[in-house]
């Protein structure tokens, strides 16, 4: 961040932007991406690219974070929420096809906790239909589905670095441009809606207001930021890894004994280990175990409220009962896992956890 005020150009599309752009360029293969002020911001400049427009319809799993369905909403998207699968929280193929209407503009898969959706079938779907495939890749950086990083099978796909996501550059996001029809307008609407980008190429010799934008470039400063944490990714991905791997080998009989839910890892799918979470039988029994975890001075969490459900959009809801949605808001509970985590906490964490279930049973 130094070096970046000494270079004498802090704010975007500077040396840092670019130094961010060839890590993602050389290490997934991502051609166009374009860093941006939040993974929001990405989904935002999404919907004004594919040209939303009022009462489009747009199918979004109603257990993601608010910014998925939210970046639609503004644009007047008439959102409608499909169910999780019943293995995972990801969007579930069973009954997709029959959300989609004449209407559909796109469907936005969110890849949860960084486990790959069934792109496949997502998009064998989407190009049946013609509609648009968006990934919300916010959480799934550095994981892979059939050997290919997630994020590059959407046209376009958006990344989060928020401090609570494993590369973080505090808020900050990205835009991956898959196809490159949407390139040049993508740069306009990051740019205020003007062709600054090309004028700072030399390809045209001023720059105006050309289409709606915005601004979504975030500074150098979140840039260089962001650039020390891809140098050590693979240091954080391994940690992280170690932890996520543990809690797993200490926590997998509880499925058999207890009946809890663990995150399997899909078929042709990796871990990128951005969260390590148990479901459990009831809202009853996860409130109970987060109470006792916390008596240790563990802080264990839950997650999303299903959108569907919600108190701006359930009025609107077509009253379609979105059951592992509801079950996933209800029972899902996350474990602390973040870098500086230890082994030793990992462990502890898990026997208290073992307690609280034969404490329970017994
Ligand atoms: C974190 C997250 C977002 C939002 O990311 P920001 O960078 O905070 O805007 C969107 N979608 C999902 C699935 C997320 O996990």
């Amino acid at each position: 961040m130094k070096d970046a005020i000494q270079r004498g150009h802090i704010s975007g599309d500077g040396f840092y932007t670019k130094q961010c752009s060839k890590f993602f360029q050389s290490r997934y293969h991502f051609t166009f991406p374009l860093l941006t002020t939040s993974c929001t911001h990405a989904l935002e400049m999404a919907a004004l690219l594919i040209e939303i427009c009022p009462g489009d319809e747009i199918i979004v799993p109603s257990f993601t974070f608010v910014s998925t369905a939210n970046a639609f909403a503004l644009r007047g998207a008439n959102i409608v929420f499909a169910d999780s699968g019943q293995y995972n929280p990801n969007i579930g193929t069973d009954g997709l096809e029959a959300l989609i209407t004449p209407k559909t503009k796109a469907i936005v898969p969110v890849h949860y906790a960084g486990f790959g959706c069934d792109m496949s079938f997502i998009n064998s779907l989407a190009a049946e239909y013609k509609i648009h495939v968006i990934e919300d890749a916010a959480q799934a950086i550095d994981s892979y589905y059939c050997g290919k990083p997630l994020g590059s099978f959407g046209a376009l796909s958006t990344f989060s670095f928020h401090e609570t996501k494993n590369i973080i550059s505090g808020e900050g996001g990205m835009l991956s441009v898959n196809n490159p029809i949407y390139l040049e307008r993508a740069e306009i609407i990051r740019e205020k809606g003007t062709n600054r980008s090309k004028f700072f190429r030399g390809e045209v010799d001023k720059y105006t207001w050309v289409d709606l934008g915005s601004s979504y470039l975030p500074s150098d400063l979140i840039a260089a930021y962001l650039y020390a944490q891809l140098e050590s990714m693979d240091a954080i991905q391994s940690k992280r890894l170690q932890l996520w791997n543990l809690y797993f080998s200490n926590l997998s009989d509880l499925e058999q004994q207890h009946g809890v839910q663990l995150p399997h890892v899909p078929d042709n799918t990796t871990c990128n280990a951005h969260m390590f979470y148990l479901v459990c039988r009831s809202l009853v029994e996860r409130s109970d175990l987060i109470y006792f975890l916390s008596s240790y001075g563990i802080k264990a969490v839950f997650h999303y409220q299903a959108l569907h459900t919600s108190q701006y959009f359930q009025p609107n809801h077509d009253s379609r009962d979105l059951a592992h949605a509801s079950r996933y808001s209800d029972c899902l509970v996350r474990l602390p896992l973040y870098c500086d985590l230890t082994v030793e906490n990992v462990n502890f964490i898990s026997q208290c956890i073992w307690d609280f279930y034969r404490r329970r049973s017994s």
